[in-house]
Parts: structure tokens; sequence; C-alpha cells
């Protein structure tokens, strides 16, 4: 999973853990995965660390504070992977890049071919579909249009477009 825009509302380099929310539908639908068996990982790019925005710190608060505004849900994020970079610094873990995602295959033993990614960019799907994952992205509707652009850009297609978290962690788990 994504973090911004996806588990969260995206709201630009949050820096404040008492802002933190959870997006749309997503409590319920990570009670589902949990249901089922999935692991729920986060991988998420947070260049605002690199950028001197906010602190690791703080970002693990946020992390934390997510963590809590799930627990009504009986449902949990079991881990977060998080690339600290700014883009300039051409690292391997940023999205679309597959470090993190690496990693976290290795620390929980992840079946990749019946894991899914589920993002609402580009570049979340491009990481998923190096890996073989399938691939979900549902688009905030802020940047829609910036992502319909992505998609006619870099002629990347996921395996499946929704416009809410729920009917995401539909076609996961439905999938044929
Ligand atoms: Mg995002």
């Amino acid at each position: 999973m994504d973090r911004d825009g996806t588990l969260m509302p995206d709201l630009h380099y949050l820096a404040d853990p008492d802002a933190t929310e959870l997006a749309s539908g997503v409590g319920d639908a990570l009670r589902l995965f949990r249901q089922h068996d999935y692991l729920v990982i986060c991988v998420t790019n947070q260049s605002g660390v690199g950028r001197g925005l906010f602190t690791e710190e703080t970002m693990h608060r946020i992390h934390q504070r997510l963590n809590e505004k799930l627990r009504p849900y009986h449902a949990s994020v079991d881990a977060f992977y998080y690339c600290p970079h700014t883009p300039e610094q051409q690292c391997e873990c940023r999205k679309p890049g597959t470090a993190l995602f690496r990693r976290a295959v290795e620390d929980w033993a992840i079946d990749l071919p019946t894991s899914a990614l589920v993002g609402d960019r580009l570049a979340d799907v491009e990481a998923g579909q190096r890996l073989g994952l399938f691939t979900v992205l549902v688009p905030e509707v802020a940047h829609e249009g910036l992502v319909n652009q992505e998609l006619s850009d870099r002629g990347i297609r996921p395996d499946v477009r929704v416009s809410s978290f729920g009917a995401a962690a539909a076609a996961v788990l439905h999938r044929g």
C-alpha cells in the first residue's frame, strides 16, 4: 500500500501527527484484508525527511497515529517502509524503485504473485509492475488529471483502476 493519497489523504509533507487521518473506506478495507490473511505493508516516499521539512521521529509518530485510527476497525498496517531521500539523491528506494519492496519481501516472506499493490500514482504502479504484483490504481479525485497525463505519457497500465479504496480491496480479494 502507498501511504499519501491512498491510506491517508495526500496532505503534502504532513508534519503534524495530530492531523493524521484515514482516507475514506480504508479502515473497513484493511479489516477485510486481515480477515483474508493478507499482510498490510505500507511503502512510502517521504522526501520531506530529506528536505528537512520534518524529522523521522515525526514521521514515525504519524505512522503510530495511523495505526491508532485503524484500531477501532480491528485493522492495522503491519509494517511501514519509507524512503527519506529527495529525487536528487537518486537512491534505489524511492518509488518507482523497488528496494523497499524487496526488503519487505525478505523480512516478511511475502509471496509476490499472490500479493497486490494499491496506490494513487503511476510511480506506485510502476514499482508494482517491476515486481510482478497485481496493481490497483486509485487516483485521488484532485489528482486525476495529472494521473491521466502520466498514464498517457508513460504508457503504463495498472491491472485495475478504481475510484475508491473499498473498490480496490474488492478488486484484490476477488481477482480471477
Ligand atoms: Mg501517493
